[in-house]
């Protein structure tokens, strides 16, 4: 099979990979890798409680530097099949379009890297000057526990060592070469309780109504932004999702309210000073009233891959390809790079993500083969001239 992303693509997304099932398109991956050099490990990880996932190791080469593409052949269900132009499984093209799920989220980036990769190992006497590995989740748009945390887990014990990573998660917004993501905003959820006492609605002063001062806090935590942004972070924000008081009743005073939340926080905060920040802010409106905040964990930290010679690199190439110099962002929510930061520096840039999870998710054929050109120079200037 020649490399050629678009035909790749077609392969992976004719694959039924609802997460958290392989349905083949790992075993397409593992086929191709293995006839062109790879050591592939195929790992199956378990927890009780969620269902086991298949992932993919390969890696080519012993040397560094040692250049990682990462991604996830799971997908999101299709929601309603008939509701699809093309089925979502079938991998039609229709007018330069590839239809499927998965198609930019992300089976046609992995597609790209492929041909990338084996077209760069073809042209180099079948080995890099180096190393490349693919790593590779299957449970990225599930509860993400048995995917890429656990399989760099995996790798790091074996004695695997990183240099750099390209996860290639769509980044695009509109046109390809519009977005680089150099970093992902942390992720911290919490609930706000405020107890009172119950009471009649016509004798407000036997009782304590926690409405009056969940009001208040939740003011005081929407009026000030939490911070002004930094170097290459938007500030942070907090959103409330749900105010719960439940009451039934048109004449009691409720005994407690509750009011949950999400936060996106920038490096100007970790979660300890986060945490902190909001009960200090929390605790002068309250004016001595009893509350308190529940924290759920959480595994989405900020991080930023400083700009430098590696996302030069990346720009550059993306910049030649399509004629844009794209934005080096922070933006969207989080993804599998928050784990990966802990090993190497990583780089987000893959396809255009306006279908992601939608109806009749597509790519434009001319855009598989961009960034497999994309990769394609990566891969030349990385090996001729390590960052
Ligand atoms: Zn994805």
């Amino acid at each position: 099979m020649p490399a050629d992303p678009v035909a790749f693509a077609g392969e992976l997304l004719r694959c039924r990979s609802v997460t958290p099932q392989e349905a083949g398109a790992l075993s397409f991956l593992e086929k191709m890798l293995s006839g062109a050099g790879f050591t592939v490990h195929r790992v199956v990880f378990s927890e009780s409680g969620t269902d086991d996932v298949e992932n993919l190791y390969a890696r080519i080469g012993v040397a560094g530097p040692h250049l990682v593409f990462a991604g996830h052949t799971d997908v999101v269900p299709p929601g309603d099949e008939a509701r699809w132009r093309h089925p979502p499984f079938a991998g039609a093209i229709a007018d330069g379009v590839l239809f499927g799920r998965g198609a930019v989220d992300m089976k046609g980036a992995i597609a790209c890297a492929l041909a990338a990769v084996l077209d760069y190992l073809a042209v180099n006497g079948g080995k890099p000057k180096g190393s490349i590995s693919f790593l590779i989740s299957g449970d990225e748009e599930g509860v993400a526990v048995n995917g890429t945390v656990k399989l760099l887990r995996w790798a790091a014990a074996r004695g695997e060592k990183f240099d750099h990573c390209i996860l290639g998660e769509p980044t695009n917004p509109k046109e390809l070469g519009d977005m680089v993501k150099i970093g992902r905003r942390g992720s911290l959820n919490g609930t706000l309780i405020v107890t009172g006492t119950a009471g009649h609605v016509a004798y407000p002063a036997l009782a304590d109504n926690p409405v009056r001062r969940i009001v208040a806090i939740m003011a005081a935590l929407m009026a000030e932004p939490l911070d002004a942004g930094s170097a290459h972070f938007d500030s942070s924000n907090l959103e409330f999702t749900s105010v719960d008081v439940g009451n039934k009743t048109v004449n009691v005073i409720p005994p407690e309210a509750r009011a949950r939340f999400n936060i996106r926080f920038n490096d100007h905060h970790s979660q300890a000073s986060l945490k902190a920040l909001i009960a200090a802010r929390a605790h002068a409106a309250a004016q001595g009233g009893p509350f308190r905040i529940a924290w759920e964990p959480s595994n989405a930290d900020v991080f930023v891959t400083k700009p430098g010679p590696f996302v030069d690199m990346v720009s550059g190439a993306i910049a030649e390809v399509t004629g844009r110099q794209p934005e080096l962002s922070t933006s969207g929510g989080t993804s599998d790079a928050r784990f990966i930061k802990d090993y190497c520096p990583v780089v987000e840039f893959g396809l255009v993500n306006a279908t992601m999870h939608k109806i009749d998710e597509c790519v434009a054929t001319a855009d598989l083969v961009a960034v497999t050109a994309v990769y394609r120079r990566i891969l030349d200037r990385y090996f001729n001239n390590p960052p």
